[in-house]
Formats: structure tokens, sequence, C-alpha cells
């Protein structure tokens, strides 16, 4: 990758991208940390060149295998929402999609598990990654249903595509003191949760209506 394809032109440029971070802001996203992260983070290198120019808009977009990245709102509420509470070290990412999200958890927490059940997607993502020269993701081509056992527990896990109920063994693999950031229910009426443990209470909020892919069962 060239320092022009990084840097962007027109309107992968960093004036577009500084638009993009005050409509964040706009919409009330006020954690300065996830809003830095994302003016740096190159949108456009993780999506379609054809769609490229799009990239800073607030939208969600199509990134092949039926699949889509998620509007740039989302990954900064759900961060935002992520990060709040004690510091976060370990995160267990489900659904890496193009790897976007991925990209801004691994630049504000020490280190990213990353799971996706389309092996194309993920290689790409792990090529974009090591582009970028993040390095503290780990990647794995699994159903996301059950975690990742073998680096359980995580003070965080993001799930970036919707179950109709939330898996049990997520709520397993958190910390004592971990949170889990999910969207549930079916397509047209799904809710953003965050579900906190203490030992062994999960106290559950509801937070915005959205709309993401189903999670789907096996690989
Ligand atoms: N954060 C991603 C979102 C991609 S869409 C991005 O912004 O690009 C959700 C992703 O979840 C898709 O890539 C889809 O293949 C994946 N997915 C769906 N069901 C899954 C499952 N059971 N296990 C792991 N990944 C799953």
């Amino acid at each position: 990758m060239n320092l022009m394809q990084l840097q962007g032109i027109g309107m992968t440029s960093q004036r577009t991208r500084d638009r993009l971070i005050e409509r964040l802001r706009d919409k009330g996203i006020v954690n300065e940390q996830v809003l830095e992260v994302m003016r740096t983070t190159p949108r456009h290198l993780f999506i379609d060149e054809a769609l490229a120019s799009r990239a800073y808009e607030d939208t969600a977009l199509p990134i092949g295998h039926g699949q889509t990245i998620s509007q740039p709102y989302i990954v900064a509420r759900m961060t935002e929402v992520l990060l709040e509470g004690a510091p976060i070290k370990k995160v267990l990412e489900v659904g890496t999609g193009c790897g976007y999200q991925t990209a801004v958890l691994a630049q504000l927490v020490d280190q990213v598990f990353s799971v996706e059940r389309i092996p194309p997607l993920q290689e790409q993502a792990r090529q974009r990654l090591a582009q970028l020269d993040l390095r503290n993701v780990i990647f794995r081509t699994t159903d996301g249903h059950w975690g990742w056992n073998a680096f359980a527990p995580y003070d965080a896990i993001l799930v970036t595509a919707a179950p109709e109920e939330v898996p049990k063994e997520l709520l397993l693999q958190l910390s004592e003191a971990g949170r889990l950031v999910i969207p549930v229910g079916q397509a047209g009426q799904q809710r953003l949760f965050v579900i906190r443990r203490l030992a062994d209470d999960f106290h559950h909020e509801a937070l915005d209506w959205v709309s993401f892919v189903p999670l789907v069962k096996g690989r």
C-alpha cells in the first residue's frame, strides 16, 4: 500500500474524514479516544475500491458474501459503551467482517481476539490489519456462538451480528466485571444491549434500536 492510498484524496481525504467525526459528535458520541481513533483509521481501505468514495458517509456498505461493514455511528457507539467502566485488556469480537471494527478496537485495548465464520472475509481482514501494522489481533474462523474458550475470560465481548437470543457461552466467557455488547432480535426489531457481569449477576441494559445481519448458526 502506498502513502497516497493510505492518506486518501478527494472523498477519502482527511478533511472528509474529519467531517464524519463531527457528525458522530453531533449524534452524541463523546469518548475522545474513540473519535480520535476513528478519525485516523482509513475506513476506505476496508471496502471495495468502487465504494471508496462513500467510505466516510455515516452508512453501512456491502462487503460481499451478503455481509455489510457497520455504520460508523454504530461502531463508535458500541466501542464507547464497551470502554465504559474498568479498563479493558482482552476483547473478543464476534463477526470480524471486513475488519474495520477490529482495527478500531486494536488501537484501544491490549489484545483483540476476533472470530468470523466466512474464511475469505477473515483472510482479507487479516491482511488489512497487517498493512496497518496492527499486530495485537488473533483471528479464528469459527461459529462465534461458542465464543473462544481457549483465551477466556474476556474483559469485554463485542458481537457485530444479531442472534435472536444471547448465546450463554458468551456470558460464561466474560471476566468477573466483564461486559458484553450485542444486538439481539429478529430482523426489523433488533435492540442493542450491554450486559454487565458482576460475579454471578448479569445486568442487562437496552440501548439503541439497530439493524444488523443475523448471527448465523454453524460454520
Ligand atoms: N464488524 C464488521 C461487521 C460485519 S457484519 C464490519 O464492520 O465489517 C457481521 C459479520 O458477522 C459478518 O462478517 C458475518 O459473516 C459474521 N457472522 C455471522 N454469523 C456469525 C457466527 N455465527 N460466527 C462468527 N461470525 C458470524
